[in-house]
């Protein structure tokens, strides 16, 4: 009897290595995995049966044996500026995630989801606000780049750029987003180099250790918000687990391990972190570190209720960490109007 389609495992979850083991174990021999890799990350082809390098039976076989899908589009937004693209997905136990595209000169950058809801329960975020569903698998990470993939290509771009900061905490879910950088890197694959992934992260210290340890090329941006342990903590509940002076310890021995620079993300909240003795205390934690600060004035979201900056403080901010020596570029919001802020969308649809 055949296995129904939601039981057969999804085509991205499989590493090269595996997807050898799964030709062989299919009665092929084994370099038609190359031709299926390629079909699936080259040519990126989500239909067994227009894998025309491959013969009739192979690709019935592989039809048969694996899901080529698990994302199910279910609205799809466009910001009025048409620069920015909104996709909430089902997935087959009809969880839902987002990932959002961003077109900007000269790169297509994507934003994307580890984790179905969070776990970490940060006050101002959408996603927190709805709580943990669960991990995405390494494959359902992959494929929201591969859709976004096919989309650009028909308009004859490519993906430049990933960040992984949709919704989920991708430390908590360490292998899984580990595992899909990897195979989306694959040079014979989709061959998108380490450099063009960014990983954003709340500040899990051991795993910041691990990923450190890998030296990666990977982009890390630690999302601090605050610069004392009370304000943060308020903000950011984890901060009671891993506290900022910890926390930066951990990040410079990452810059020192990797010689890479880190990014800190900082959503400006009118009033609560966004005055000058907030961006001095914020200068004096990061003396001496190779470094960079993100700031974007906060999205607001139904369940919190601070406010975003005005773009006149957020130069201020920015202008007195400048001073101070420390790098500083205010993001724009973009897709205010589709709410691509994170998990917005689908914490409606859950
Ligand atoms: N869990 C990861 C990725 C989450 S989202 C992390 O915490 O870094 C990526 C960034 O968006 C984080 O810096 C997060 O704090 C920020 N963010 C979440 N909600 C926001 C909001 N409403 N306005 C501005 N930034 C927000």
């Amino acid at each position: 009897m055949e296995t129904p389609n939601e039981q057969r495992p999804l085509i991205y979850d499989l590493s090269f290595s595996d997807l050898q083991e799964a030709v062989k174990a299919l009665g092929e021999p084994v370099f038609r995995a190359k031709q299926i890799w390629q079909a699936v990350y080259v040519d990126l082809i989500s239909d067994p049966e227009e894998i025309t390098t491959l013969g009739k039976s192979l690709r019935q076989k592989l039809g048969s044996s694996f899901r080529f899908t698990s994302l199910n589009p279910i609205t799809t937004l466009s910001s009025s500026d048409g620069h920015t693209i909104k996709t909430l997905f089902e997935l087959p136990d009809k969880r839902a995630i987002e990932a959002v595209l961003m077109y900007y000169d000269e790169r297509q950058t994507l934003c994307i989801s580890t984790q179905a809801g969070c776990a970490m329960n940060c006050a101002f975020c959408a996603t927190g606000q709805m709580g943990f569903k669960r991990n995405l698998t390494s494959g359902e990470i992959v494929e929201q780049v591969i859709f976004y993939a096919k989309q650009l290509k028909s308009e004859q771009k490519v993906v430049t750029n990933v960040v992984i900061m949709g919704m989920g905490e991708p430390f908590s879910n360490y292998e899984a987003t580990l595992a899909a950088v990897d195979r989306l890197n694959d040079p014979t694959g989709m061959n998108l180099g380490a450099r063009r992934f960014t990983i954003s992260t709340v500040g899990i210290i051991p795993m910041i250790e691990k990923f450190a340890s890998e030296k990666r090329q990977v982009n890390l941006a630690v999302s601090l918000h605050a610069a004392n342990d009370e304000l943060r903590s308020s903000l950011l509940p984890i901060n009671k687990t891993y506290p900022i002076f910890a926390l930066l310890q951990s990040c410079r021995n990452y810059v020192e391990q990797t010689g890479r620079r880190i990014t800190f993300e900082w959503a400006l909240i009118d009033g609560i972190n966004d005055r000058d003795s907030d961006a001095l205390e914020l200068a004096e934690l990061l003396k001496g570190l190779l470094c960079h600060v993100n700031v974007i004035p906060l999205n607001p979201t139904n369940n919190f209720s601070g406010q975003a900056t005005t773009q006149k403080r957020a130069e201020a901010f920015k202008a007195i960490l400048e001073t101070k020596g420390i790098p500083c570029t205010i993001r724009l919001r973009r897709g205010i109007d589709i709410k691509a802020g994170c998990g917005q969308l689908a914490s409606q649809h859950e």
